[in-house]
């Protein structure tokens, strides 16, 4: 069961942790790492992750973990607010491949929304990585 899967030290973020696959930063301290989503549903939809923990998911997390984690979120949303405007946002967080959790690393969602443009599926085509660096640049100039 997707729920009860052990770490595996070779998914995708693990890899980014270790940076031996690239990401486009939107911020980063000794506890968490912010990241553009790679198939964004809309412009400016990121990921933050721990990156002491090797939790699974929202139940294999510490409270300190996912304390850090809102209050980084909370950061972060807000610097999403500020520098792209949208007229709304998701915090999101999938748990089990049934919920649509596709990488076994916990991570949240901060996904803009935005009026009259309806969101991409999730995990749908990669975006171009110049805007994703741009908009990580743009986020991360607004975080206070
Ligand atoms: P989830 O489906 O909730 O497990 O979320 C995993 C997210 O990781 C999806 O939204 C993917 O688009 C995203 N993703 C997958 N590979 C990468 C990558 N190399 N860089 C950034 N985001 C990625």
């Amino acid at each position: 069961m997707s729920l009860s899967v052990s770490y595996d030290e070779n998914n995708i973020f693990a890899k980014i942790l270790r940076g031996e696959i690239p990401n486009s930063t939107v911020y980063e301290d000794e506890e968490v790492l912010c990241f553009m989503d790679l198939f964004p549903q809309a412009p400016g939809h990121c990921l933050i992750i721990p990156k002491k923990e090797k939790a699974t998911n929202f139940l294999t997390a510490t409270p300190e973990t996912l304390t850090i984690l809102m209050e980084r979120s909370q950061k972060i949303a807000r610097a999403v607010v500020k520098a792209l405007k949208p007229d709304g946002f998701r915090i999101i967080q999938f748990n089990g491949t049934a919920a649509g959790q596709t990488v076994f690393h916990l991570h949240f969602h901060i996904l803009p929304i935005y009026e009259n443009h309806p969101l991409k599926p999730h995990g749908s085509k990669p975006a171009d990585l110049d805007e994703l660096s741009h908009l990580a640049q743009k986020i991360a100039a607004a975080i206070e």
